[in-house]
């Protein structure tokens, strides 16, 4: 992003040892250090002692700091302080410059979480009340962990990158403020700016790649009107209006003899798969070969088994990283002589040797997880292309026909008839009994669970759900009589998809998971979600996860345990309950988003952005283009 693509080993004081963790996390370079920005921010609450939470406290050192060293690589300070009303104990660990910079007497600030049952605040900052921080200061960056790096450890490596980086001011203080808020305002422009220059180096990027394709015949994929109405009866169940409507269109645009542009926007489970697979059997009746491309192995198994069972006379081979080298090379050599007529895959698609014979269609499930590069390979792959873009998105038509080059946006609007609506419940920490007994209900009936936690693992400071401490935790609970598995980001490709087998297979009965299950999963067994820290998540993305379950004709339910303690995300959350669409969530939730919001926070699942996304950031994305149009006309 800032062209900083010098080693972090160049950083003064940086050596293999301190860089290692952080090559393994893939941060090679500058750029890679100083835009890894925090995935939270933790905001200390002035003078409100809570207990287990973070707070601030000013007040009068009462005692001497007291200093151990319990082990040659430890020392722990201890201290009293008091506000005038009541005596608090201080302990801080490995910060053994205290002692020397503060005694008996001094007026100071402290931030740190509390534990009320041993009255003591365990320190995370401390500063003298003369240079006191201001009411909003109080806010720290916390990180994904990187081994076993402290939040303050990669804080202080990421200062020092920035310092060292050869960038303009003005990057300088907004990666400065990214990383070390003065202010939620502050924070605010930052992320706000930093979103906008992702934002136009995409735009720039695209623009780049897309050229007007002069009409030819080879773009022009045929089908007799009684064939596809023998392919639309012979399917199992009854195509709705409106997917009956987006075949049509899509028809319309094969027909055609310059390339489909073509993006199908629809709600998670409304069909968009099998109206896109319709298009397929149109270019493969043509003698074609067809392309799916998607974002997870999992989403390609799953698109591979439904053309199987669907279209089992469509000759489809399935091509991820985790394919057997032995069998890669096979699907290779028949994608290579045409005799393969439809791949479907992963990113491995878009390696070099992988080249199609006679490629006419391009289909792209959750299209904005791909990032520019991987669609000018594409581009490569065939010299008579349509594409088709699936995503359930809602974006408007501008940013649309920037982004995806689009000519005809296809919206399939309604849902197959013989769903049962999911019913939504908002929990508060204290029904969590009944949330649970619930769930037991669900199980004792033989359906399945899913239980989503805003992270895999632990994250020192965060008072959040983790996968692992709820997998052991569940593992323990039902020992013998439940199987539970665990799913998310970190786990090897491979290892993810025999596990999303296992749960498909009824061989778990709770998937304890991140966000990695949002997009597309199909698991008709699971007749709940369960989503932990529900206030974590944006409600597009809660609706996404909501369509996990409610893919068959048993009653399903979405439980969301809102472990805020403030009313504006009790609302925000009670919105799930009312409403079943998703366009209409993503608005509302968007109208909803106060000033008080943290900005600033790392996304997870989009490799195009870091902080950009799609769906919150229209505004900014409309002014961008609007700015960037302006120069080139
Ligand atoms: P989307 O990609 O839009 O989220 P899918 O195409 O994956 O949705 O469809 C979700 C599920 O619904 C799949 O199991 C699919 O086979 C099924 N399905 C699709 N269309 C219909 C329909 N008209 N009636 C019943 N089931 C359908
Ligand atoms: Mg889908």
């Amino acid at each position: 992003m800032f062209n900083q693509d010098q080693s972090i080993l160049s950083i003064k004081g940086v050596g293999e040892k301190i860089a290692t963790p952080f090559f393994k996390k893939n941060i090679n370079t500058i750029d890679d250090l100083i835009t890894y920005l925090p995935i939270s921010y933790i905001h200390y609450r002035p003078n409100e002692l809570i207990d287990n939470s973070n707070v601030s406290v000013n007040g009068t050192v009462i005692s001497e700091l007291k200093e151990y060293r319990p082990r040659r690589t430890l020392t722990v300070t201890n201290f009293q302080i008091s506000n005038g009303e009541f005596n608090i104990k201080v302990v801080a660990w490995n910060m053994p410059y205290l002692s020397k910079v503060y005694s008996l007497g001094n007026q100071v600030e402290i931030l740190g979480k509390y534990d009320q049952s041993k009255n003591t605040i365990t320190l995370k900052k401390i500063t003298k009340i003369e240079d006191k921080l201001n009411e909003d200061d109080k806010l720290i960056a916390v990180y994904s962990k990187i081994n076993n790096q402290s939040n303050y450890k990669i804080n202080k490596l990421v200062n020092l990158g920035i310092e060292q980086a050869n960038i303009s001011t003005n990057d300088r203080q907004m990666l400065t403020e990214l990383h070390n808020p003065t202010s939620f305002n502050n924070l605010k422009q930052a992320s706000q700016q930093f979103k906008r220059i992702e934002f136009s180096a995409y735009y720039l990027k695209i623009k780049s790649l897309q050229k007007n394709a002069l009409p030819n015949d080879n773009y022009c994929l045929k089908v007799s009107e009684s064939q596809l109405e023998t392919w639309i009866e012979e399917l199992p169940f009854t195509l709705t209006d409106a997917q009956l409507r987006a075949v049509r269109l899509g028809v319309d645009s094969l027909e055609k003899d310059i390339p489909m542009q073509a993006l199908i926007l629809g709600d998670v489970g409304a069909g968009k798969t099998v109206v896109s697979l319709l298009y397929v059997q149109i270019a493969n009746i043509n003698q074609r070969q067809s392309t799916f491309l998607l974002p997870t192995e999992i989403l390609a198994n799953q698109v591979y088994q439904v053309v199987t069972t669907l279209f089992p006379h469509i000759k489809a081979e399935l091509l991820t990283s985790a394919t057997k080298k032995s069998s890669k090379k096979l699907i290779k050599s028949l994608v290579e002589t045409g005799s393969c007529k439809l791949l479907i895959g992963t990113h491995a698609i878009l390696e070099e040797d992988v080249v199609f014979k006679d490629l006419s269609l391009v289909i792209i499930d959750e299209q904005h997880r791909f990032g520019v590069n991987q669609r000018q390979t594409l581009v490569t792959k065939g010299k008579y292309v349509n594409y088709c873009y699936l995503s359930a998105t809602p974006i408007p038509r501008t940013i649309a026909h920037t982004l995806y080059g689009v000519l005809d946006i296809i919206e399939i609007n309604q849902k197959p008839k013989d769903r049962l609506p999911i019913k939504t419940k908002v929990y508060s920490p204290n029904q969590k009994n009944k949330m649970l007994s619930l769930i037991e209900d669900q199980l004792a009936n033989g359906h399945q669970v899913f239980i989503i936690t805003p992270l895999a693992y632990e994250v020192e400071d965060m008072n959040l759900a983790d996968s692992y401490t709820i997998f052991k935790n569940f593992s323990k609970k039902y020992e013998g009589k439940y199987q539970v598995g665990m799913i998310n980001g970190q786990i090897n490709s491979e290892q993810k998809n025999k596990i999303m087998r296992l749960f498909a297979n009824k061989h778990y009965d709770i998937l304890v998971a991140t966000t990695v299950v949002e997009v597309g999963v199909d698991i008709p067994g699971a007749s709940a979600i369960v989503i932990l820290n529900a206030e974590r998540f944006g409600l597009a993305t809660l609706h996404q996860l909501r369509g996990r379950v409610g893919r068959n004709n048993i009653q399903s339910y979405c439980l969301l345990l809102d472990e805020s303690s403030n009313s504006e995300s009790k609302q925000r959350l009670k919105l799930m309950e009312e409403i079943d669409n998703g366009s209409e969530l993503a608005l509302r939730d968007y109208q909803m988003r106060g000033m008080g919001e943290l900005t600033g926070v790392r996304q997870s699942g989009s490799e195009n952005f870091i902080l950009f996304n799609l769906q919150n950031d229209q505004d900014i994305a409309q002014t961008v283009i609007d700015e960037l149009s302006i120069i080139e006309d």
